[in-house]
């Protein structure tokens, strides 16, 4: 058997996980073996209805789902929709009827964006007129039951999750609950309890939750296949009519494949054995956060520990960007997050943590560690190791102080990417202000019509052979030289990377006074600086200039085994 090296550490389980080998098994086997109609009344759809049936009763045993409903859906979205219809339909008709409805639509101002959205967009499409509010949290991220308690008598709906995707707090449901009862509101009340399956224990029906919605791909089933609870009672409207499927809940022939999948993640559950416990996973967390402190000198946990599920740590560093901490763990092979996934593109400040009164330095620059139930001692680490080799990249580039600094270790070895990048051009400066600013830009050169891109962007399959067409092309990472020194994966092609980031390239070109003479392939971490730099050469007039498309996140292996 090969041994691998370890390239990927994939913390970032609350925007999604890997599938359980027993899910993908299972999954396969619905597809291979057990490919009938669960409708269909021959052996072979009663063979899938059997996997269906059992999926079901599972998750009926584990959420303690009692004499409610629970149906099959693509995720969490959607059960938000349909809870969201099913409430507002619900309310229009009482309307009609006469009876008095509260008139806010009330959410916890730091719930998932699905849930704002739709809301708004279910009002407005059934023409109800009733007004958002968003419900306050406090400092620690939990709902603010006296705001909850005061708004109660007018709520319609009642949105809360029961723990949050940036930051893993956890809700005082009973509480709420407690709220809910005191203030004999008839609003109804939807919980969010995607990121708390597997970490919370839930009795649906001991509760007075009417809508619970949940997601296979946060807890290692597929993505595209989730559950909806409706408490016995509850209103509902189904979102999409037709065959009559799940008991005429949510037509359309079932995702088999997914529904087998998540049935298996539900039976590990239930069994016990594969998912490790609260404490075991409160015990990897403490040992990521004291790597982290010791890596990054200053470090702001963003939540309170024992508020929060054991498996995510939401944290900001004073002085160093968000982007920088992406960039610099993503170049480790350390897969994290900045705020939430849905908004890891936008430099926007996290609304999560900005409902919760942190700073704005905070909120813009938080970093979302988290892993699943499922995850292993090795990984954890590993994690250590590769966090303290990112602290020591941050040094050596000067966006943490070096005074104090423990001395730099990796389990996995040192960089060979590392080794084989030569020294950036002698004039190069490195300072805290430009590294600030990863992705700098560059002048615009004097050239009048803009190059076409895809004209030099060189797809990673066809790098090994450019570069035995070409021997003498020069391989240039264009990546600021912290996460240079944080890479663990070889330079692409298998030949030596000159190190010359984005916003130094004017000054090294400067040394070959205008005059290269060899292909030049740039690259970077996901191919968006490099066809910065390859447009720049163009732009001057040396047409040998290309970019390594999707950059090292297609050109390097991704993971291990
Ligand atoms: N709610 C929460 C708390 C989530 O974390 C997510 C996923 O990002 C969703 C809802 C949406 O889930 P899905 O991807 O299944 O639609």
């Amino acid at each position: 058997m090969l041994a691998t090296l370890r390239t990927e550490i994939y913390l970032d389980s609350n925007a999604t996980t890997s599938v359980l080998p027993a899910a993908i098994a299972a999954a396969v086997d619905a597809m291979a073996q057990c490919f009938g109609n669960p409708s269909s009344s021959h052996g072979a759809g009663l063979r899938a209805k059997a996997v269906l049936d059992g999926a079901r009763a599972s998750a009926t045993r584990l959420l303690g789902v009692g004499s409610g409903r629970l149906m099959f859906n693509s995720g969490a979205t959607e059960g938000i929709q349909t809870a969201v219809l099913s409430a507002l339909c619900a309310l229009r008709e009482r309307r009609s009827r006469g009876e008095a409805t509260g008139d806010l639509l009330v959410y916890g101002a730091t719930e998932h964006k699905a849930v704002p959205q739709s809301l708004e967009h279910w009002n407005r499409l059934l023409g109800l007129n009733l007004t958002l509010h968003a419900l306050p949290v406090d400092g620690e991220g939990r709902h603010d039951l006296a705001a909850l308690r005061a708004l109660a008598p007018r709520a319609a709906l009642v949105c809360t999750m029961a723990a949050n995707n940036e930051t893993g707090v956890i809700s005082d449901l009973a509480g709420i609950e407690a709220v809910l009862t005191e203030t004999a509101t008839t609003a109804y009340w939807l919980v969010d309890c995607v990121q708390a399956l597997g970490k919370l224990p839930l009795e649906l029906a001991r509760t007075r939750i009417d809508y619970a919605l949940f997601s296979g791909h946060k807890l290692y089933a597929p993505k595209g296949i989730g559950m909806l609870y409706v408490r016995d009672g509850a209103p509902f409207t189904p979102l999409i009519m037709g065959g009559g499927q799940e008991a005429g809940l949510r037509s359309g022939t079932e995702n088999m494949a997914g529904i087998a999948a998540l049935g298996a993640v539900l039976a590990a559950l239930e069994r016990g054995g594969t998912f490790r416990s609260h404490a075991e996973l409160a015990g990897f967390r403490a040992r990521l956060a004291d790597s982290l402190r010791i890596a990054l000198p200053g470090i702001v946990f963003n939540h309170a520990f024992a508020a929060s599920l054991p498996t995510t740590l939401n944290f900001s560093v004073p002085g160093v960007a968000s982007r920088a901490l992406m960039d610099v763990f993503d170049a480790a092979g350390v897969r994290v997050s900045s705020g939430s996934a849905c908004s890891a593109k936008a430099a926007a400040p996290s609304y999560v943590l900005a409902a919760m009164g942190v700073p704005d330095w905070r909120a813009s620059g938080a970093i979302r560690m988290s892993f699943g139930p499922l995850t292993d001692e090795a990984t954890i680490a590993a994690a250590c190791a590769r966090i303290a080799r990112c602290g020591a990249a941050l040094r050596s580039g000067g966006l943490l102080p070096l005074d104090g600094a423990p001395a730099a270790h990796d389990g996995a070895g040192v960089s060979r990417h590392a080794l084989s990048c030569e020294a950036a051009a002698p004039a190069a400066h490195h300072g805290a202000e430009a590294s600030q600013q990863p992705g700098a830009t560059l002048p615009a050169p004097d050239a009048s019509a803009p190059p076409a891109d895809d004209a030099m962007r060189l797809a990673p399959a066809a790098l090994t052979a450019f570069l035995q067409a070409h021997p003498d092309a020069r391989l240039i990472d264009v990546r600021e030289l912290y996460e240079c020194a944080a890479t663990v994966t070889p330079a692409p092609g298998g030949r030596p990377a000159i190190s010359v980031p984005l916003g130094q390239l004017p000054g090294w070109l400067a040394q070959w006074r205008g005059k290269v003479q060899v292909p030049l392939v740039f690259y970077c971490r996901s191919g968006n600086r490099s066809l910065k730099a390859a447009q720049y050469l163009r732009g001057l007039g040396h047409q040998q200039a290309w970019s390594l498309d999707g950059g090292l996140a297609l050109a390097s292996p991704a993971m291990d085994a």
